[in-house]
C-alpha cells in the first residue's frame, strides 16, 4: 500500500481534514502546511493534544509518536490524497473557472440542482491549490454531483486543478480583466482559463458555453472540444434567454426546445443575467423540470458580499465590496448607473494585482465612474489617490479617513455601491452608511 493510500484508510473512517489548530475537529487529520508567515509542523503536537486522529508533517524534528505521519511535502499529501478520493467518487463534477462570477454561478447552480440530487459546492471561495483538494476531501460518498469552483491567478494552475478536481463537465464563466499581472495580460488570462477546455477535450468531457463570449467561443473552438452545450441570447442554443428587466433584481425569460418560461432571481446586476442563464443550462442538462429550475433561483438569496442588495436604516447599499477587478468594477458601475433612484453613490475602492496596468485600469475606472450619472463618487486607496487632480470625485487614501469623512458628511437616501478589492476591506464603511 503506498503511503497515500494508508492515509486515505485513516481518512476513510474520519473524513474530516483540518489544516488549523483553532479549530481542530476530534479525530481528524491534521494537515502541516506552511504559509507565508508559519510553518505548522511547529504546531502538530497541539493539534494531536486537541484530538486530530493523525498530524501530516514533513519535519522530521516534529515526529513526536506514531500519531505523527511523516510525508515529503504536506501540500503535496494534501493534494495527493484529493486526488486518490476523487477517483473513488465516481460521479459527474462541475468545473468552473473565469474571471468573474464563478461563485455566484456556483452557488446558483448548486441552490437549482439541489431539488433533485444530493450536491456538494465548494464552500465560499475555497478555489485555489489547497482550496481545491480541501473541496474534493469534503465530498462525502452518497454525493451525487458536484460542482466544484477553481480560481487562478497564473498558468498551468488550472491545469493542476483539473488533475486534482477530474471535472467530468465544465464552464468558463467569463474572461476579463482580473490577475493581469499574474498571468502576464489578457491573452495570458485566456490561456490560462482555457486549460479547463483542453482538459475537457482530453477526458472526453462536456463544456457549457456561453455563446454571446466571442472569447469562450474562441477558446472552445481553439481546444476542439467535442461535447458542447450552449446558452445565450441568440443562435441555437440548448438554452437562450432574454434579460427582461434587472431593476433592482434580475427577472428573465428563458427557453429550452421550444418551451419558455420566466425566472426571478434575487440578485441585482444586469451582469448576473450569464450567471444564471448558465446555472439554467447546466440544471437543465442534468434533467431538472423548468419548475424546479424557476422555483430554485427565486428561493435562492445571496448573502456573500456578492452584488447583494442591503438596506440600512437610511440607505440601499449594494454590497460588492467582496472583491473587485476592471471587468467586475464596470459592471459594477454600469449597473448602478441604470437603476432608479432619487440620489447616486459609488463608494470604490483600489484594485490589485494589476501589474504595470495598474494606474491604466484605475485610470479608465475612475474616468467611467465620472461619467457615469452618479449623484457622488468617492475613490479610495494610492491608486485611485494618484488620480485625484485628473478627476471629479471625492478621493481618501484609506478606508479609515473615508469613514470619519462620512460621519461628518453621512449619506442619506441613496442608492450606495460599495466595490473594491478584497484588501480594501470596504465593509468596514457599512456601519456608517
Ligand atoms: P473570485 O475570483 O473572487 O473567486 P468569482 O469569480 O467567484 O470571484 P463572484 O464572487 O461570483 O466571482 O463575483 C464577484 C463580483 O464579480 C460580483 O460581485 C460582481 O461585481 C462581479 N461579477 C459577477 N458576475 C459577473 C459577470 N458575469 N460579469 C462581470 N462581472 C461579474
Ligand atoms: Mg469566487
Amino acid at each position: 500500500m503506498s503511503q497515500i493510500e494508508s492515509i486515505y484508510q485513516h481518512y476513510l473512517s474520519n473524513p474530516v481534514i483540518c489544516t488549523d489548530t483553532r479549530n481542530i475537529s476530534a479525530g481528524c487529520l491534521f494537515f502541516a502546511l506552511k504559509g507565508e508567515h508559519f510553518d505548522a509542523n511547529t504546531f502538530a503536537a497541539e493539534a494531536l493534544k486537541q484530538g486530530a486522529a493523525y498530524a501530516i508533517i514533513d519535519n522530521e524534528e516534529y515526529l513526536i509518536n506514531d500519531s505523527c505521519l511523516l510525508v515529503e511535502d504536506v501540500l503535496t499529501a494534501l493534494q495527493d490524497l484529493a486526488r486518490h478520493h476523487r477517483t473513488q467518487l465516481h460521479i459527474p463534477i462541475i468545473g468552473l473557472t473565469g474571471s468573474n462570477g464563478k461563485t455566484t454561478t456556483k452557488e446558483l447552480i448548486n441552490a437549482v440542482l439541489s431539488a433533485q440530487y444530493k450536491t456538494f459546492a465548494t464552500k465560499g471561495n475555497l478555489n485555489n491549490h489547497i482550496g481545491v483538494p480541501l473541496s474534493i476531501l469534503a465530498i462525502a460518498p452518497d454525493t451525487e454531483i458536484a460542482v466544484i469552483e477553481m480560481g487562478a491567478n497564473h498558468q498551468k494552475e488550472i491545469e493542476f486543478l483539473c488533475t486534482i478536481a477530474q471535472p467530468t463537465h465544465g464552464m468558463i464563466t467569463n474572461i476579463g480583466m482580473a490577475h493581469l499581472d499574474g498571468f502576464g495580460g489578457f491573452e495570458g488570462v485566456k490561456k490560462g482559463k482555457a486549460e479547463l477546455f483542453t482538459y475537457l477535450k482530453n477526458t472526453d468531457g462536456i463544456a457549457f458555453i456561453n455563446r454571446d463570449n466571442p472569447y469562450i467561443m474562441e477558446m472552445s473552438s481553439v481546444a476542439q472540444l467535442a461535447h458542447l452545450v450552449y446558452y445565450g441570447t441568440v443562435g441555437e442554443n440548448f438554452v437562450s434567454g432574454q434579460l427582461l428587466k434587472s431593476d433592482p433584481l434580475i427577472e428573465l425569460s428563458w427557453k429550452k426546445q421550444q418551451e419558455a418560461f420566466k425566472a426571478q432571481a434575487n440578485l441585482t446586476g444586469a451582469y448576473n443575467f450569464e450567471n444564471i442563464l448558465a446555472a439554467i443550462c447546466i440544471a437543465s442538462f442534468f434533467e431538472l423540470s423548468p419548475d424546479q429550475v424557476n422555483k430554485g433561483l427565486a428561493a435562492y438569496f445571496p448573502n456573500n458580499n456578492r452584488s447583494q442588495l442591503t438596506k440600512t436604516a437610511t440607505n440601499t447599499v449594494i454590497c460588492d465590496f467582496y472583491n473587485a477587478n476592471p471587468s467586475s468594477m464596470t459592471a459594477a458601475l454600469g449597473n448602478i448607473s441604470i437603476l432608479e433612484a432619487k440620489n447616486k453613490v459609488a463608494i470604490i475602492g483600489d484594485m490589485f494585482e494589476l501589474g504595470p496596468e495598474t494606474e491604466e485600469q484605475h485610470n479608465l475606472i475612475a474616468a467611467l465612474a465620472e461619467k457615469s450619472g452618479l449623484d457622488t463618487v468617492i475613490l479610495i486607496g494610492k491608486h485611485f489617490y494618484a488620480l485625484k487632480d485628473k478627476f471629479e470625485g471625492l478621493f481618501f487614501n484609506t478606508p479609515k479617513e473615508t469613514e470619519a469623512w462620512l460621519k461628518e458628511n453621512p449619506v442619506t437616501d441613496s442608492l450606495v455601491l460599495l466595490k473594491g478589492s478584497r484588501g480594501m476591506a470596504l465593509e468596514q464603511l457599512l456601519p456608517v452608511l
